[in-house]
């Protein structure tokens, strides 16, 4: 999570929201890392995960991250939580809850949908107060 807070971090420097994610191996290797872009790039869909996944599926040469863990800052979005589902990660850990758009089990539970057939397991709040306060001071900003 110390590792994802720091892509965070590159996001926040180039004006984007703060969110960092790291994409790791079976093995625990970093396959990828990745920060909100969405600013940077004028791509809606550049947040962090779905730049994470990209970019870990591009490293293992298939669309399978099957066995990986995915780390982000922030509790991720619908968007965000449907690719999560469509790329068999194994596992979702992410640090501030989101209230008012998180779809890991604050607002809904995409990735835990009894309804599909897989569902990576949940980890939440890790760092969780370090996280919340580099978005929260990120905003206080604007
Ligand atoms: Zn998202």
């Amino acid at each position: 999570m110390r590792r994802a807070l720091a892509e965070a971090e590159r996001a926040a420097s180039a004006g984007d929201v703060p969110v960092g994610a790291v994409l790791l191996g079976p093995d625990g290797t970093e396959l990828a890392a990745a920060h909100n872009e969405r600013e940077a790039t004028g791509d809606p869909t550049a947040h962090a995960e779905i730049l994470a996944l990209r970019r870990a599926a591009e490293a293992v040469g298939e669309w399978r991250l099957t066995g990986c863990t995915l780390v982000v800052t922030l509790e991720p979005c619908t968007m965000c939580a449907g690719a999560l589902v469509q790329s068999r990660v194994a596992r979702v850990v992410y640090g501030a809850h989101d209230e008012k758009a998180g779809a890991a089990g604050s607002l809904w539970d995409v990735i835990r949908d009894r309804r599909l057939n897989h569902r990576p397991e949940v980890v939440a709040g890790v760092l969780e107060d370090d996280c919340a306060t580099r978005l929260t001071a990120f905003f206080r900003t604007l």
